[in-house]
This record gives structure tokens, sequence and C-alpha cells, in this order.
């Protein structure tokens, strides 16, 4: 019965090459597709498997919560790399920049401004992107579009941060393919090469628009119990 339930590796393995198939098909070519497994909610006990099979990108959303599982898994393997993608409050900048190897989720000026002073206080550098409200929604995170482009400038020139590209989350129930278009567009304009879009519904739609990191949690870990009200 338990040859029916897919090893890790055979599920990275199916990741893969559905990325690599949407990125032959349509793809503009990025040279490389970076498939960022988003474990959040799952334990280290659930995240060991997809290590053992030779994965080493990760993402979180939640500082705290990775701070509880990743020390322990860094110390027994060698070369994660951990991206931070969801919200971050300023208080918990530090943790971030001591825990994270790559924040995706620079929306705006303050928050910059803290993660230079934390980056210099810890001398760690770390290259980040820039969250961008593509959909122009109220509730969501993200630097407004009007804003995108002067915003990556300031991150650069007044900030100091080695800004590498742009993150989005476009509105559910959409078809997310102008939304990508649309980020990558404000990539050129603002001379940012990395693109982080699509998560385990959409991201070979991703891919074919240029995407260079896909967040994939659901389809590789299988699916999250259901966000309590926050
Ligand atoms: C949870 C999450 C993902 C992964 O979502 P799935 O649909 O499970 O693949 C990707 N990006 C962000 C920012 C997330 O919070």
């Amino acid at each position: 019965m338990t040859e029916s339930v897919p090893s890790a590796s055979e599920r990275l393995a199916a990741i893969a090459e559905r990325i690599e198939r949407a990125r032959q098909r349509f793809g503009p070519p990025p040279e490389k597709v970076t498939l960022v497994a988003v474990s959040k909610t799952f334990d280290a006990e659930q995240v060991r498997p997809f290590l053992e099979a030779g994965h080493r990108v990760f993402g979180e959303n939640r500082v705290q919560e990775a701070q509880a599982k990743w020390p322990g898994l860094r110390a027994s393997y060698e070369g994660i790399e951990l991206h931070l993608i969801g919200p971050l409050q300023t208080n918990k900048a530090r943790d971030a920049v001591k825990l994270f190897d790559v924040i995706q989720s620079v929306d705006r000026d303050k928050l910059a401004g803290v993660l230079r002073a934390e980056m210099d206080r810890a001398g760690r550098e770390l290259p980040v992107f820039v969250q961008v409200n593509i959909g122009g929604e109220a509730q969501k995170a993200g630097i407004a579009i009007d804003d995108a482009v002067a915003f990556v400038g300031r991150c650069r020139s007044e900030h100091r941060l080695n800004v590498v590209g742009l993150m989005c989350i476009p509105p559910e129930g959409e078809p997310p393919g102008p939304y990508f278009a649309h980020l990558a567009e404000l990539a050129k304009a603002a001379g940012v090469e990395k693109l982080s879009m699509g998560m385990s519904g959409d991201f070979e739609t991703a891919v074919a628009m240029g995407a260079t990191h896909v967040r994939v949690g659901s389809a590789l870990f299988g699916a999250r119990p259901p966000v309590a009200a926050a």
C-alpha cells in the first residue's frame, strides 16, 4: 500500500519535470528555474525526506515558525538556502536576517531601512526581492505598482540593499497570466533579473511568463490544514 504514496524524490522529480516542460514549451528562457519548496506548516520530520532527496531551497512565511524548525535541520544538512516569503514586521527583522538567506517580501521603506541596519549589525548581506501588490488589492502586502520601480531604486541607493528581483502573489480566482506578465515588465523597467512568481496551482503559467523562482508548497508536501482566522 505504501507504494502508492510518492516519495519525496518522486514528488520533487515530478515538479521539476513540469517546470522543465513548461520552460521548453513556452518559455522565454531563463537559464534555470529555482524550485522554492514551501514548507510552512510542515514540521522538521516532514521536511527531512526532501533534504534527504537532495533538495536545498526552501521557503517559509513566518519567522517564528522557521526559527523552531530550521536551526536543527541546518545542523544536519549542508547548503540549505532559506527564503522568507511572508510579510515581515520590522521587530522581527533581526531574527529574520540571522535565520534566512534571501528575503522575498521587502515592500516598504521602513522595512528596507531596518533590514539595512540589521544586515550591517549581523555582518550579513542578504539578497532581497521586492514584493509588488500586483493586483492592487487593499488588504495585500506589497509595494504599489505605481511606486514599484522607484522603490527598487530607493532600496538600492538609499538603503543599499542587493535587490535581485521582484515577487508577487496575484489575486485569487483570476487567471494569473496577465499579472505575471505585468510583474515581468516591471522587473525590466526596474532593471532586476529575477522573478519569484507561481505557486502550486499556477507555476507552469509563471514559468511560461519568465519566472526564475517558483514557490511550491502543497503540490510537494500535500494539503495544509485550513488556516485559522488571524
Ligand atoms: C503558502 C505560500 C506559497 C505556496 O503555496 P501552495 O499553493 O501551497 O504552493 C507560495 N508563496 C507564498 C507567499 C505562500 O505564502
